[in-house]
Formats: structure tokens, sequence, C-alpha cells
């Protein structure tokens, strides 16, 4: 799998307002914030997007959405929030490595553009 930005972040090439990093994952504020609070969380081990998990991923992907609702809790969601993975071109994911965008802060619109 290439090289993303993502990967450089997690070897802490480039700077990036970390919110929870461990052996499993990193969580990190998006630079262009769609909401008040907008949080990636991202696996260490580099898979490229949905299309690519595989069933020995369960454990893995469950952690990033445990982790997410732990950094909702932690950063002061308590009237809502909403996780968001994009796959592929359609899904609007524009960088290779998958993540879960943690938004909240703000009153989210349905259905997303
Ligand atoms: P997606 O469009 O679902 O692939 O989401 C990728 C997200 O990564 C976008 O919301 C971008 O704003 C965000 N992003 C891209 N580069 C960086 C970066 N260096 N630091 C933090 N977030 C980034």
């Amino acid at each position: 799998m290439a090289d993303t930005i993502f990967d450089r972040i997690i070897r802490k090439e480039i700077p990036a307002r970390i919110e929870h990093e461990d052996n499993l994952c990193l969580a990190f504020h998006d630079v262009a914030p769609q909401a008040p609070v907008h949080v990636l969380v991202i696996p260490k081990r580099p898979i490229a997007s949905l299309a690519d998990v595989a069933a020995d991923d369960q454990e893995l992907l469950g952690h990033l959405i445990v982790v997410a609702t732990e950094l909702a809790r932690k950063l002061g969601l308590e009237t809502g929030y909403r996780l968001v993975v994009n796959c592929g071109p359609d899904g609007g994911q524009s960088v290779d490595h998958l993540h879960v965008h943690l938004l909240g802060g703000r009153r989210l619109g349905w259905p997303p553009g």
C-alpha cells in the first residue's frame, strides 16, 4: 500500500493535534474541520479503505469505534455526534488510509451531500 499523509502523521514526520494514541490507533484533529469537533481515528496498521477490510480486522475496527466513542465523551459531545467512514471515490474518500471521522458540536444535517 502506498504511503499516505496519515502514515507520516503516525511516524510524527508531520505535526498533528493528537487527541489519543495507543498501540493500535492514533486520533488527531482534522486540519479542515467540518464541525466544532472533527477528529480522525486511524489504525496504525495501514488499511486503504473499507473495501480492503478482511475478517481478521474485526477487532481493530471495533477498537477504532470504541476509541471514537471515548473521545466523544472526553470532548463533551453529550448531545450527540456522528461517526463517518468514507469509502472510495463515490463515498468521498480522499486519503487512502482507512479513518473514522468523529463529528460533533453542532446539529448535523441529514442526508449527507
Ligand atoms: P476523507 O475525505 O474521508 O478521506 O477524509 C480525509 C480527511 O483528512 C479530510 O477531512 C481532510 O481534511 C483530513 N486531512 C488531510 N490531511 C490532513 C492532515 N495533515 N492533518 C489532519 N487532517 C488531514
